[in-house]
């Protein structure tokens, strides 16, 4: 019935969230409120540790990109499932830090890193570089070097692959501000460079070939080219690889529409092409990785606001405003991202009504959705949006300085806060006069 199996309704009519009354938790925490399932999340998380077992023997390690949820509560829990944490900016590195993320498990991304942060990150000691570019190797070589350290570095590779077209394009892909492209060269020259500096390892190579994906080929036509790469890498300057980085973009439901593949098939279909490529092209099997993001924490998260206004513009469309936004989910306002709505205090009951879900911000833009089906609603009835986990609270802003929600996470029944909602001094606290 729900786009996510942590979902269900209760003899009251009400939504849950892992079993909890999610007009409870809107009324003890306020609205609006981000909620995550901590068990859903787990087993989310377990899905791909375990198929990394079960299909690879281990050989690899699962990292969350925490830039689909990024907190100190998220990255204790990942580590504790014994996964490693990506990270693209010092602030994420910051948070993984301090939860006590074991650094070496942790893959530094990005495509412009400051000077500043390299120099964090190897006072740190990240585990591994996710290198982007010809200055950021060069940076990082005289940093490391300043530092008396040696960085271990893997290569964004831009494979070429399409990955909503299942199209293996030698040009059309290329256009991109992440990574070194494959097909031109590009990428065998920048290991040959890499290779001569003193305070560089080249440990491995890393693709990243979308988001929201839905299909296990284009994951196994990226591993494929990649694995061949690293025949060519060994056959052209005589250095083995170890590491295989495969990335994130697993799709996960956001309405019916959507059609998830279940995520330990991903690691299944992977490893069989990467276990044959490698046999073919006389390689010791590479270590694996995988990113997964939004396929950790989105479906196990839902947010709840409470409904003011509702305004029917006869011929035209109904309105409903709740009492957030774009400010905690700028999703649909970016890129028309499509989520699914219920009135939380009559969740089992039919959608007899359509609504264009609106924010409190000063912009018409500032919409969750458009023509969504819904449960007739009043003023005061508690909306939720659904397979909110992932790219909301860490995409969410102060825009017209309202404070970003709290965050809940509920496991066995019971609820703690991970994230204090803010305050109006939290919101001036850095104006200086
Ligand atoms: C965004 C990103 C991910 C995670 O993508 P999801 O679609 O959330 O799984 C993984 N790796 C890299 C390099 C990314 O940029």
């Amino acid at each position: 019935m729900f786009t996510s199996p942590c979902l269900s309704v209760n003899e009251e009519n009400h939504l849950t969230i892992g079993g909890v009354d999610t007009l409870s938790l809107a009324k003890e925490y306020g609205t609006p409120l981000y909620v995550l399932d901590e068990d859903a999340v787990r087993r989310n998380c377990r899905l791909y540790v375990d198929s990394m077992n079960r299909f690879y023997d281990g050989h690899g390690l699962i990292l969350f990109a925490s830039k689909a949820l990024c907190n100190t509560a998220m990255c204790k829990l990942v580590a504790s499932e014994n996964m490693g944490v990506d990270v693209v900016s010092g602030g994420e590195l910051y948070t993984a830090y301090k939860a006590g993320v074991p650094m070496e498990k942790v893959y530094f991304h990005g495509n412009n890193k400051t000077e500043a942060e390299l120099n964090m990150a190897l006072s740190l000691g990240v585990g591994r570089f996710v290198v982007d570019n010809q200055s950021e190797l060069l940076e990082l070589d005289r940093l490391a070097k300043a530092a008396g350290k040696k960085a271990s570095v893997l290569f964004r590779i831009t494979p070429g692959i399409d990955a909503h077209t299942h199209d293996f394009i030698m040009t059309g892909k290329i256009d991109c501000k992440f990574g070194v492209i494959l097909e031109n060269g590009d990428a065998m020259e920048i290991i040959r460079l890499a290779s001569t500096l003193e305070n560089i390892e080249v440990v491995g190579v890393h693709c990243h070939i979308g988001s929201q994906i839905f299909d296990l080929e284009p994951f196994c036509e990226a591993a494929s080219v990649m694995v061949n790469f690293l025949g060519d890498v060994k056959d052209t300057l005589g250095i083995t690889l170890s590491e295989l980085n495969l990335g994130g973009g697993f799709g996960i439901c956001y309405t019916e529409k959507d059609d998830p593949v279940p995520y330990d098939q991903y690691m299944e279909a992977v490893s069989k092409v990467v276990k044959a490529t490698a046999e073919k092209r006389n390689l010791p099997l590479p270590k694996i990785l995988m990113e997964p993001g939004r396929s950790i924490v989105g479906d196990a998260g839902i947010t709840l606001y409470t409904v003011g206004a509702i305004k029917n513009i006869p011929g035209v469309r109904s309105y409903l405003a709740v009492d957030g936004g774009m400010g905690d989910n700028p999703r649909y306002a970016l890129y028309q991202a499509e989520y699914e709505f219920l009135v939380a205090n009559r969740a089992g009951s039919a959608k007899d009504a359509v609504y264009t879900v609106a924010g409190k911000c000063c912009e018409s833009g500032d919409l969750l959705g458009e023509h969504a089906p819904l449960q007739t609603a009043n003023s005061g009835d508690i909306l939720a949006v659904l397979s909110t986990g992932a790219y909301n609270y860490s995409m969410s802003s102060n825009y017209n300085r309202i404070p970003r929600p709290a965050m809940v996470m509920v496991s066995g029944g019971k609820t703690r806060i991970v994230v204090k909602r803010e305050t109006y001094e939290d919101i001036i606290k850095n104006d200086c006069e």
